[in-house]
């Protein structure tokens, strides 16, 4: 079976453009290729596909946190962020309740986010090391922040008909990345789903183990997949993830840009560490 490309991915999104804000890196020189991101993320942000989540959004925007009554809450579907010409993808789950649901930014307004974003500044690919909400200027150089599920599920689980439902827009922002090099899959799910996003393209990619630290190549011409724990508060609050054993998942997906990718179709990680980990949701 012949195995597509990651610009090759077909498309599997309608996109019909609807009016609604972006995030601040979304504002990018109008360019055909800016102008076909913002309409993904324009169809995006008003999609309604899953009846279950789009409830649970619009609740938990209009009852809100205590700590966040004097908040607009964002209570849509959350677009991807970052750089649009990056090499590095990050596959999260699903937006938190009063994180990204509450700012509209992947990633943005929580604890996992402060951990992800420092530890992206500390690799030099975000230009602060916190995320409060999306108008606060970050900018991401060399890396796209995505997920599986794009609208906050009940106690952060998306069903997999939920996910699946959602998982065309990953296929378009991965289509649109023709430089990509590196997938970074937060927590196993992620890791999981990202396999599938592949296999369904044709890769011939094997059953993978999912454990901190892992890398595989999904074969030739295809991007390297790194696995790492979620930076949700259960991981990184227990010290099942800590800051060095993130930084270390930032390291390998600098060093991966410059190894060729591997001929076969799957070639294990030489560097494992830790074990099996869901990682829980942002
Ligand atoms: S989870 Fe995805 S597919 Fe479902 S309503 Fe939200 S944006 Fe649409």
């Amino acid at each position: 079976m012949k195995c597509t490309l990651p610009g090759e991915i077909p498309a599997t999104t309608d996109i019909t453009p609807t009016a609604s804000r972006v995030s601040p890196q979304a504002h990018l020189p109008t360019t055909s290729r800016g102008s076909r991101w913002e309409e993904l993320n324009r169809k995006i942000t008003a999609c309604r596909k899953c009846p279950r989540l789009v409830r649970w959004r619009e609740q938990v925007a209009r009852t809100k946190r205590r700590a966040y009554r004097d908040w607009t809450y964002w209570g849509k579907p959350v677009p991807g962020f970052g750089d649009r010409q990056a090499q590095i993808l990050v596959v999260g789950l699903a937006p938190g309740a009063h994180g990204s649901n509450r700012t509209g930014r992947m990633f943005t307004g929580d604890a996992s986010g402060d951990f992800l974003y420092s530890a992206l500044y500390r690799a030099g690919m975000a230009s602060r090391p916190e995320s409060h909400d999306r108008e606060d200027g970050l900018v991401l150089t060399g890396v796209l922040i995505s997920a599986l599920c794009r609208c906050a599920p009940p106690k952060n689980k998306p069903t997999l008909a939920e996910i699946h439902n959602c998982l065309p827009y990953l296929h378009q922002e991965v289509r649109w990345l023709p430089g990509l090099r590196v997938i970074v899959a937060l927590g196993r799910l992620a890791f999981d789903q990202t396999l599938r996003l592949y296999r369904d393209q044709g890769a011939a990619v094997g059953r993978l183990s999912f454990a901190h630290g892992a890398h595989y190549s999904l074969g030739e011409r295809l991007p390297w997949l790194i696995a790492s724990y979620h930076p949700s508060r259960q991981n990184t609050q227990t010290g099942r993830l800590t800051p060095a054993m993130f930084d270390s998942i930032w390291a390998q997906a600098k060093s991966l840009l410059s190894e060729q990718r591997a001929p076969s179709a799957v070639r294990p990680s030489t560097h494992r560490a830790g074990r099996a980990d869901q990682g829980g949701c942002p």
